[in-house]
């Protein structure tokens, strides 16, 4: 645990907080008006220079970009205090419980009482201003996971005293082979299977059904026959991913250089050749903000994290983002009832990379929308990000997932395609494996038509 690392790289050491500075900079006039026009050119171009005359640095010495966070973390209990292992009905009591994808309700099989957990943020109190965030909080169910907890758990039935045994790789729930009742895994365990909160589906698996099978006959005139002929589209599975899910409350400091074109002119280079040169002028730029980010999406399955090895799956379900964080319930195995899940397998110290990295592209955009007088760019050159808090859950998200093993090679050589429907908005994405010919033949035929476009468009220049 290092609570004061570096973002970017956790590992190494801050790097001196100073850019090379190759030419002295005149500075910037003071608290500069985004909205009001320069008045202060700092440097004029001369003719025929290049359109970025000066560099402070080249894009490989560029300092990492900073990352400061003090203290914690400090915990808040998630748990549900259902140590007895039955996650009854409220109204009978019976534990034969699951989701109705159409309410997106709890149902009791045998009451037919319907029900659902509080949101997430009510439950645990959640919800206190970004802007007031301290130190590291994190969910219960989002702590640091240890490698020597088994995934098999032994749960003493609050109903008989039997002593039964949940494979929470596989499932959350067993039954009591005494007295029947259905046992779950609802306290937080340290080896990430139990999270803080699940979003519950509501898109049916009938609704998903339709939707893959329209997103593949849509793209049948391309895709791969064995595909075509093995499409199977009930084989849909219902899976809860895990993600991890911050609140920051953060400070950034950005410090680049700002180019407004002021003229520019057609300069003939020889007999058929003219090039395009640019006047700019150019400013020392300096953004300095807060910065208060709700409800961050991450991938915490190293899996989905690695996009080398399911390129496919992590494209597909970025695609089908956003789901209605704001809509996740307190945890309760009975959601998962006839899903499958995901247990997640990264810590938030493994996922604060990618978390600053989110971060500082928000503060990028943030600042550029506030400085678009500057119409030729800004380039950053140096970036700190001051993080005063943050706060993470841990989160199941729904989604459908149709897959289709493509054989290629040797073995563990192929490629596993997806099409993925989100299990709250149904947006469907996927990938589907081509017929090469088909798409040669296509792409050929673009680039002869681009290429006779070109060849007129090259004429009338
Ligand atoms: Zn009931
Ligand atoms: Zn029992």
């Amino acid at each position: 645990m290092n609570d004061n690392a570096t973002w970017g790289d956790p590992g190494a050491q801050a790097p001196p907080p100073q850019p090379q500075q190759p030419q002295p900079q005149p500075q910037p006039q003071p608290g500069f008006d985004p909205a009001q026009p320069p008045i202060d050119p700092t440097q004029q171009q001369a003719p025929g220079q290049s359109p970025i005359p000066h560099q402070p640095t080249t894009p490989d010495q560029f300092p990492p970009p900073q990352f400061e966070e003090p203290d914690g973390p400090a915990y808040i209990d998630t748990s549900s205090g259902k140590s007895d292992g039955l996650d009854k009905c409220p109204r009978c009591g019976s534990t034969e419980i699951s989701l109705r994808t159409q309410t997106g309700m709890l149902t009791c099989h045998f009451c037919r009482y319907e029900w659902h957990e509080a949101r997430i943020d009510e439950a645990f109190a959640l919800n206190s201003p970004i802007g007031d965030l301290r130190g590291r909080v994190i969910g219960t169910g989002a702590g640091t996971i240890s490698e020597d907890v088994s995934e098999v758990l032994t749960l003493r039935c609050g109903a008989c005293g039997a002593e039964v045994v949940v494979n929470t790789g596989e499932a959350m729930q067993a039954r009591c082979h005494w007295c029947r009742n259905t046992l779950s895994a609802s306290e937080q365990l340290p080896n990430g299977a139990v999270p803080d909160g699940v979003l519950p589906f509501s898109v049916t698996r009938e609704t998903a059904i339709e939707n893959i099978s329209a997103f593949v006959k849509s793209r049948k005139f391309f895709a791969h026959p064995a595909f075509v002929r093995g499409f199977e589209p009930t084989e849909v599975v219902g899976v809860y991913l895990p993600y991890l899910v911050v609140d920051a409350n953060a400070h950034a400091e950005l410090h680049g250089e700002a180019e407004i074109e002021t003229g520019r002119r057609r300069v003939s280079r020889g007999d058929n050749d003219s090039v395009t040169l640019y006047d700019a002028d150019v400013y020392d730029m300096s953004r300095s903000f807060d910065l208060l980010v709700d409800d961050l999406v991450l991938e915490s399955s190293s899996e989905r994290a690695d996009m080398s090895m399911f390129r496919n799956t992590n494209n597909v379900i970025n695609a089908i983002q956003p789901f209605d964080i704001d809509a996740t319930v307190a945890y309760n195995a009975n959601y998962l009832r006839g899903f499958t899940s995901e247990k997640r397998n990264l810590d938030v110290d493994g996922i604060m990379p990618r978390a600053a990295d989110a971060t500082l592209s928000i503060a990028r955009v943030r600042a550029g929308e506030a400085a678009q007088a500057y119409d030729r760019g800004i380039r950053w050159y140096r970036e700190e990000l001051t993080v005063h808090g943050t706060r993470w859950v841990s989160v199941y998200l729904p989604v459908w997932l149709y897959s289709y093993y493509q054989p290629r090679g040797g073995a563990g050589q192929g490629l596993v395609h997806y099409v993925a429907v989100n299990g709250r908005t149904g947006e469907t994405m996927g990938s589907v494996p081509i017929r090469q010919g088909r798409l040669i033949g296509i792409s050929v035929a673009i680039g002869i038509v681009g290429t006779v476009l070109g060849g007129l468009a090259s004429i009338f220049m």
